[in-house]
Protein backbone atom coordinates (compact mmCIF):
# COMPACT_ATOMS: atom_id res chain seq x y z
CA UNK A 1 0.00 0.00 0.00
CA UNK A 2 1.49 3.22 -0.99
CA UNK A 3 0.35 6.94 -1.41
CA UNK A 4 1.37 10.06 -2.69
CA UNK A 5 2.77 12.79 -0.08
CA UNK A 6 3.72 15.58 -0.18
CA UNK A 7 6.40 17.08 2.56
CA UNK A 8 3.94 17.72 5.94
CA UNK A 9 1.44 15.28 4.75
CA UNK A 10 -0.03 13.49 7.56
CA UNK A 11 1.02 9.61 6.88
CA UNK A 12 0.53 7.94 10.28
CA UNK A 13 -0.93 8.83 13.57
CA UNK A 14 1.90 7.88 16.24
CA UNK A 15 -0.22 5.27 18.30
CA UNK A 16 0.04 3.35 14.98
CA UNK A 17 3.60 3.70 13.66
CA UNK A 18 6.89 5.05 14.11
CA UNK A 19 8.37 7.93 11.83
CA UNK A 20 10.77 5.91 9.22
CA UNK A 21 13.34 7.75 6.31
CA UNK A 22 11.89 10.91 5.12
CA UNK A 23 9.29 11.34 8.22
CA UNK A 24 9.07 12.76 11.55
CA UNK A 25 6.31 13.11 14.31
CA UNK A 26 5.12 16.35 15.55
CA UNK A 27 4.01 14.24 19.35
CA UNK A 28 1.04 13.08 17.39
CA UNK A 29 1.09 12.35 13.94
CA UNK A 30 3.40 11.11 11.69
CA UNK A 31 3.98 13.44 8.57
CA UNK A 32 6.00 13.11 5.70
CA UNK A 33 9.46 15.44 5.29
CA UNK A 34 9.70 15.14 1.56
CA UNK A 35 7.45 14.41 -1.50
CA UNK A 36 7.02 10.81 -2.53
CA UNK A 37 5.24 7.71 -1.59
CA UNK A 38 4.57 6.55 1.82
CA UNK A 39 4.94 2.96 2.50
CA UNK A 40 3.83 1.08 5.98
CA UNK A 41 6.45 -1.59 7.24
CA UNK A 42 3.66 -3.45 9.14
CA UNK A 43 6.62 -5.92 10.14
CA UNK A 44 8.65 -3.12 12.21
CA UNK A 45 5.65 -0.59 13.01
CA UNK A 46 7.39 1.77 10.69
CA UNK A 47 5.90 4.38 8.33
CA UNK A 48 8.40 5.54 5.20
CA UNK A 49 8.43 7.66 2.51
CA UNK A 50 10.10 6.51 -0.75
CA UNK A 51 11.65 9.21 -2.43
CA UNK A 52 10.64 9.88 -5.76
CA UNK A 53 13.72 9.45 -8.59
CA UNK A 54 14.49 13.65 -8.29
CA UNK A 55 15.73 14.66 -11.62
CA UNK A 56 16.99 12.46 -14.64
CA UNK A 57 20.42 12.78 -15.15
CA UNK A 58 22.45 11.44 -18.14
CA UNK A 59 24.93 8.85 -18.33
CA UNK A 60 27.97 8.18 -20.27
CA UNK A 61 26.72 7.35 -23.93
CA UNK A 62 23.53 8.74 -23.24
CA UNK A 63 22.60 10.99 -26.63
CA UNK A 64 21.00 13.99 -25.18
CA UNK A 65 18.84 16.98 -27.17
CA UNK A 66 18.83 20.62 -25.63
CA UNK A 67 19.11 24.31 -26.33
CA UNK A 68 22.61 26.25 -26.29
CA UNK A 69 22.64 28.69 -23.15
CA UNK A 70 25.67 29.88 -23.28
CA UNK A 71 28.62 29.86 -25.90
CA UNK A 72 31.77 30.04 -24.52
CA UNK A 73 35.83 30.47 -25.64
CA UNK A 74 36.41 27.01 -26.11
CA UNK A 75 32.78 25.20 -24.99
CA UNK A 76 28.95 25.42 -24.60
CA UNK A 77 26.37 25.03 -22.24
CA UNK A 78 23.66 22.98 -22.99
CA UNK A 79 20.09 23.04 -20.98
CA UNK A 80 18.83 19.43 -21.44
CA UNK A 81 15.36 18.73 -22.92
CA UNK A 82 15.57 15.32 -23.95
CA UNK A 83 17.70 12.14 -22.93
CA UNK A 84 18.07 9.39 -25.33
CA UNK A 85 14.73 10.58 -27.05
CA UNK A 86 12.21 10.74 -23.70
CA UNK A 87 11.73 13.89 -22.72
CA UNK A 88 13.30 15.41 -19.30
CA UNK A 89 11.56 18.43 -17.40
CA UNK A 90 14.29 19.05 -14.96
CA UNK A 91 16.48 21.73 -15.20
CA UNK A 92 19.75 20.11 -15.83
CA UNK A 93 22.75 21.73 -17.95
CA UNK A 94 25.74 19.71 -19.47
CA UNK A 95 29.16 20.97 -20.70
CA UNK A 96 30.20 20.29 -24.15
CA UNK A 97 34.33 21.14 -25.39
CA UNK A 98 34.43 22.91 -28.56
CA UNK A 99 37.83 23.87 -29.17
CA UNK A 100 38.68 20.30 -30.97
CA UNK A 101 35.86 21.60 -33.31
CA UNK A 102 37.15 23.03 -37.14
CA UNK A 103 34.56 25.34 -37.48
CA UNK A 104 34.14 29.71 -36.30
CA UNK A 105 30.62 28.80 -34.89
CA UNK A 106 29.88 25.49 -33.31
CA UNK A 107 26.50 26.58 -32.35
CA UNK A 108 24.90 29.31 -31.52
CA UNK A 109 22.81 30.44 -27.88
CA UNK A 110 19.58 29.00 -28.44
CA UNK A 111 20.28 26.41 -30.98
CA UNK A 112 19.05 23.27 -30.30
CA UNK A 113 21.83 20.33 -30.08
CA UNK A 114 22.53 16.81 -30.25
CA UNK A 115 25.22 15.82 -27.80
CA UNK A 116 26.89 12.42 -25.81
CA UNK A 117 27.03 12.08 -22.04
CA UNK A 118 30.93 11.24 -21.71
CA UNK A 119 30.97 11.52 -17.92
CA UNK A 120 30.96 13.50 -14.95
CA UNK A 121 33.54 15.44 -13.66
CA UNK A 122 33.73 17.69 -11.02
CA UNK A 123 30.05 18.21 -10.61
CA UNK A 124 29.28 18.74 -13.97
CA UNK A 125 28.20 16.93 -17.08
CA UNK A 126 30.39 16.80 -19.78
CA UNK A 127 29.22 15.81 -23.40
CA UNK A 128 31.02 15.65 -26.89
CA UNK A 129 29.45 16.72 -29.89
CA UNK A 130 32.30 15.20 -32.23
CA UNK A 131 30.77 12.59 -33.82
CA UNK A 132 28.44 12.89 -37.20
CA UNK A 133 25.36 12.40 -35.55
CA UNK A 134 26.58 15.04 -32.81
CA UNK A 135 25.85 18.81 -33.55
CA UNK A 136 23.37 21.65 -34.63
CA UNK A 137 19.81 20.20 -35.50
CA UNK A 138 18.26 23.71 -35.66
CA UNK A 139 19.52 27.50 -35.78
CA UNK A 140 18.35 30.30 -36.97
CA UNK A 141 20.18 33.38 -39.37
CA UNK A 142 22.30 35.44 -37.27
CA UNK A 143 21.88 38.45 -39.06
CA UNK A 144 17.96 38.52 -39.54
CA UNK A 145 16.81 35.36 -37.13
CA UNK A 146 14.83 33.81 -40.29
CA UNK A 147 15.77 30.13 -41.30
CA UNK A 148 18.62 28.49 -43.17
CA UNK A 149 19.60 25.75 -45.56
CA UNK A 150 23.11 23.71 -45.16
CA UNK A 151 25.23 24.57 -48.34
CA UNK A 152 27.77 21.62 -48.72
CA UNK A 153 29.69 22.40 -45.30
CA UNK A 154 28.10 25.61 -44.46
CA UNK A 155 24.66 27.20 -44.03
CA UNK A 156 22.77 29.81 -46.09
CA UNK A 157 19.72 32.07 -44.26
CA UNK A 158 17.09 31.53 -46.69
CA UNK A 159 15.71 35.01 -45.83
CA UNK A 160 18.91 37.29 -46.33
CA UNK A 161 21.84 35.28 -47.88
CA UNK A 162 24.20 35.20 -44.84
CA UNK A 163 26.51 32.37 -44.86
CA UNK A 164 27.94 31.22 -41.87
CA UNK A 165 29.08 27.99 -40.62
CA UNK A 166 27.48 25.45 -37.23
CA UNK A 167 28.84 22.20 -36.43
CA UNK A 168 25.85 20.60 -38.27
CA UNK A 169 24.67 17.53 -37.07
CA UNK A 170 23.78 14.64 -40.01
CA UNK A 171 19.94 15.20 -38.49
CA UNK A 172 20.11 19.14 -39.51
CA UNK A 173 16.77 19.45 -40.55
CA UNK A 174 15.85 16.44 -40.63
CA UNK A 175 14.09 16.09 -37.33
CA UNK A 176 10.75 18.28 -36.82
CA UNK A 177 12.25 19.66 -33.20
CA UNK A 178 10.41 22.87 -33.59
CA UNK A 179 8.22 22.33 -30.89
CA UNK A 180 10.76 22.61 -28.26
CA UNK A 181 11.32 25.60 -29.08
CA UNK A 182 7.99 27.09 -28.68
ZN1 LIG B 1 19.33 36.04 -42.59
Amino acid sequence: MSNSVLPGDKIAIIEEYEAGSNACDDGHVVRATVIGESEVDKKNRLVNVKNNKPISIPEKDDIVIGTVEAVMGSMIAVMIKYINSRPVKSQVECICATRNIRKKNVALVKDLVKLKIIGHLNGAIHATIQDPELGVLFTKCRKCGMGVKPLRDIIKCVECGWTDDRKLSNDFLKTDFLKVRE
